[in-house]
């Protein structure tokens, strides 16, 4: 059993729902495009997972958040696919991948062949387990990837009204999942080994005025440690959470963020791999010609850092998905991807905007005591990131502008005295 498409989109994610939509802008015929996708629902911004999917009342739900409403494009329903002769495959993984045969063969048994072949696959949460500690399986114990975990993490937090939980790891899922349960009246403490959250991103400076509005929402924080084992009721509920420093957290719920893997297995030995990810040229093609990959699994080269690098965020599957399909159907026409890393995050009230690479001199601006502030990078002379909190449209876009300009930048006390103004008339 088998079928044959010229477009074969494999992961049902971001990346996927973004392709899709550019296949059709650019002409897609009938019949020529496959996604297969082992969850069961269409593409949808993945990002709502931790934030108005969390909430107590009137939180978002499926249709209301497919893409691409995330970047105030069409929302594409299961119908949309049918009505542009889309072939969505769901609830269906693959389980091997040919890249000489250029087949893939599902869980279903079917044999699915491609002209050009998307991997979108995204990455999966790393688990505990990966760090010697078990117990994810316990019913208390949260992941946050796909719909099916933020169900579960929502019943969770329903089960146990005013409990405790503890958030181990302090990136964006821990920082994001944290607010949203305090949001749910849950007590959380948040643990992880570095010395402050958001640590690849965040300067001390920067974390610090975060940690200090979550502790004015009651937050605690266990910072320079890392659990080390949970203990159990006879039901195999976790009911403490204990540290490698000594001590013992009480709880009703856990949540883990601590990091991800990309999805890479079915193509090892098959192509080239870099930064964990499928290694991708500025056409985002992989080491076969046939062979695509974008979003959170690819490792593209970013022009301004000339290096290759792999990053995990929504801007750059949504970017590097209609960038593909331009580079497939029209070639001659279509340059190399150059992308700008965005990354951004919304908490409580809070929320934050980051361009560019955060190497280099450090110089801050705006009144961390008020509701506005951000800093710059300058690394070899040169501007090289910006982030901003509490930012209007215009000032998150003068911030993109000039990281992507890149001026030279020869006096530091200058920047720092113009400050946002640096951006903003520039
Ligand atoms: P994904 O969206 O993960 O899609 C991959 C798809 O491939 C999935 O559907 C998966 O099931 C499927 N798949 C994998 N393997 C197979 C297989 N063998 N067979 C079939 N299907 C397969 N980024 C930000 O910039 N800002 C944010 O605020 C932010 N918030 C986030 C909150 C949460 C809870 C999460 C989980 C992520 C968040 N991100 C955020 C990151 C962002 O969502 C990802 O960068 C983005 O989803 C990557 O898109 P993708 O298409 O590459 O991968």
């Amino acid at each position: 059993m088998g079928r044959a498409f010229v477009y074969v989109i494999l992961g049902g994610g971001v990346a996927a729902g973004y392709a899709a939509l550019e296949f059709v802008k650019k002409g897609v015929s009938y019949g020529e495009l496959c996604i297969i996708s082992d969850e069961p629902v269409a593409p949808y911004e993945r990002p709502a997972l931790s934030k108005g999917f969390l909430l107590p009342e009137a939180a978002a739900r499926l249709p209301s958040f497919h893409t691409c409403v995330g970047a105030n494009e069409e929302r594409l329903t299961p119908k949309w696919y049918k009505e542009h002769g889309i072939e969505l495959v769901l609830g269906t993984g693959v389980k091997s991948a040919d890249v000489k045969r250029k087949t893939l063969l599902t869980t279903t048994g079917e044999t699915i062949s491609y002209k050009f072949l998307i991997v979108a696959t995204g990455a999966r949460a790393l688990k505990l387990e990966e760090f010697g500690v078990s117990g994810s399986d316990a019913e208390n114990v949260c992941y946050l990837r796909d719909i099916a975990d933020a169900n579960r993490l929502v019943n969770v937090i329903q089960s146990c009204p005013e409990g405790n939980a503890v958030v181990i790891g302090g990136g964006y899922i821990g920082m994001e999942c944290a607010a949203s349960l305090v949001i749910n009246k849950i007590n959380v403490t948040m643990v992880f080994p570095e010395e402050h959250c958001m640590a690849r991103l965040f300067t001390t400076k920067i974390a610090n005025y975060y940690e200090e509005y979550y502790k004015s929402r009651g937050v605690n924080f266990v910072k320079g440690t890392v659990m080390s084992s949970f203990d159990f009721d006879s039901n195999g509920k976790v009911t403490a959470v204990n540290l490698r420093d000594g001590s013992t957290l009480s709880v009703e719920m856990v949540v883990v963020g601590i990091g991800i893997r990309p999805n890479t297995g079915l193509f090892e030995g098959q192509l080239t791999l870099e930064k964990g990810g499928i290694k991708v040229n500025g056409m985002l093609q992989s080491s076969n010609s046939s062979v695509y990959a974008i979003g959170d699994v690819a490792a593209f080269p970013v022009k301004a850092f000339g290096e290759t690098r792999r990053l995990e965020h929504v801007d750059s599957a949504r970017k590097s998905a209609k960038h593909v399909v331009a580079a497939i159907m029209e070639p001659d026409k279509t340059g190399e991807f150059d992308y700008l890393p965005f990354f951004y995050s919304r908490i409580f009230t809070l929320s934050w905007q980051f361009y560019g690479d955060n190497v280099g001199e450090v110089i801050y601006y705006g009144d961390m005591s008020g509701s506005a502030f951000g800093a710059y990078w300058v690394s070899k002379g040169h501007l090289v990131g910006a982030f901003l909190e509490g930012g209007n449209r215009e000032e998150y876009e003068a911030i993109a502008k000039v990281t992507r300009l890149r001026p030279a930048i020869e006096d530091l006390t200058e920047l720092e005295r113009q400050g946002l103004g640096y951006a903003v008339t520039v």
